[in-house]
């Protein structure tokens, strides 16, 4: 039985959680910036991890392990946003230094903010700096759908990119949530959109399309199960403006585009932000569409969920390794913003070891996704070598 001092100390614990978590938001940081999070939400994140192991007995990544090295020939993090870096002094070198200390061959940087020429100008700045050939550019648009000649801009744009060495195309959410055709939302399914897109596929370039939200996001923050990242980031609650309803809605509009579309590759990133509830669904989809695939990037935390602060014990990590498995030709692997040596480690030591209950937080670029701890995938070689290279160099046409 516990004793009141233990009693005390659990509930001051539990109180240091709730009030780390009240600060968080490093976005509300002064000086926050989305290239670079700031020395003191470093430190409060490191605060997090103490708590989280304090509460949850969490293991932490044995840093110096060997698997904390994908050991993949040319592998590829399929997802990460560099916007800004190569006019921000001391961030190329950084970077270099990461992906080479990680064996990281290439990065496939997908734009947010920068359009038109400014993108343009980005892309040369890749092409002649130090890191040019590893880091991959996207075409990304700002979607002001009701201009004049909107459609043929972006076209035209897609054509001169592609010269420049663009491999790709990237559709943030605000596609199909919150850009707006005469004053409403447009849907995915707008013909705009998929001109667009089907004039990527005839140049020969993939669309990494991050559509809708996680599930959760579109339910009320009690019972949430990402209340803790909803109340860091209200901007991504998306309830109850939109609920469960829109969030299939959603589903339909983009499968329906993949259907229409053959001849242009979607990548629905984020594992399409399918509920892990129905994940098979998601695999059966993948299975069945020629001009369908998916990305990891964003979602550690969610195919390894393990034991959470809650008592629920929800272990996923066997399934998603089996997932994983099965789907080893449509899945490619990507992190998500910001790359750092303590990311790749643990994206590494998630893949390949077979540790339970460890620390993810490492793994977002602010505090986590919620109170839990994550199981380790332990995928061999061969599917390694799938996940991390061979599914996006095959998109990329880089064996070519
Ligand atoms: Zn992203």
């Amino acid at each position: 039985m516990k004793t009141r001092a233990q009693d005390e100390k659990l509930e001051k614990r539990l109180t240091e959680v709730e009030q780390f978590w009240a600060l968080k938001a490093p976005h509300r940081y002064p000086g926050w910036n989305w290239m670079k999070v700031p020395d003191n939400a470093m430190e409060e994140v490191d605060s997090y991890h103490r708590m989280a192991t304090l509460q949850l007995n969490a293991n932490q990544v044995e840093w110096d392990s060997p698997l904390t090295r994908l050991a993949v020939e040319g592998a590829i993090d399929g997802h990460s946003h560099l916007e800004g870096y190569p006019e921000t002094p001391g961030l190329v070198p950084e970077l270099k230094e990461i992906l080479d200390g990680a064996g990281i061959e290439r990065i496939i940087t997908l734009p947010l903010y920068k359009f038109w020429d400014e993108q343009k100008r980005e892309i040369e700045a890749w092409n002649n700096g130090p890191l040019a050939g590893r880091v991959i550019c996207f075409a990304g648009f700002d979607w002001r759908l009701d201009e004049p000649g909107f459609v043929e801009k972006a076209c035209v744009h897609l054509d001169e990119v592609k010269a420049m060495g663009v491999r790709g195309v990237k559709v943030h959410k605000d596609v199909g949530l919150s850009i707006r055709s005469n004053g409403s939302v447009a849907p995915l399914g707008d013909t705009r959109y998929k001109e667009v897109f089907a004039h990527a596929g005839a140049l020969g370039l993939p669309v990494w399309i991050h559509y809708g939200d996680p599930h959760s996001f579109f339910f009320p923050l009690e019972g949430n199960d990402r209340s803790r990242e909803l109340s860091c980031f209200p901007e991504w609650h998306w309830h109850p403006e939109h609920g469960e309803k829109e969030y299939w809605k959603m589903h339909e509009a983009f499968f329906r585009l993949v259907e229409d579309i053959r001849e242009t590759n979607f990548v629905a990133v984020h594992l399409a932000n399918y509920p892990w509830e129905k994940m098979d669904e998601f695999a059966s989809l993948l299975g069945s569409e020629p001009n369908l695939y998916s990305d990891t990037s964003g979602r550690l935390g969610e195919i390894g969920k393990g034991k959470a602060l809650d008592g629920i014990e929800d272990r996923r990590a066997a399934k998603a390794r089996e997932l994983l498995i099965r789907c080893q030709d449509k899945i490619l692997w990507g992190t998500d913003i910001l790359p750092t040596a303590r990311l790749y480690k643990l994206w590494s030591w998630f893949l390949r070891s077979d540790a339970t209950d460890t620390d993810y937080t490492w793994s977002t670029f602010y505090t986590g996704q919620g109170d839990w701890l994550v199981d380790c995938l332990n995928l061999e070689q061969p599917q390694l070598e799938k996940l991390c290279r061979a599914v996006a160099a095959g998109l990329l046409g880089l064996d070519k």
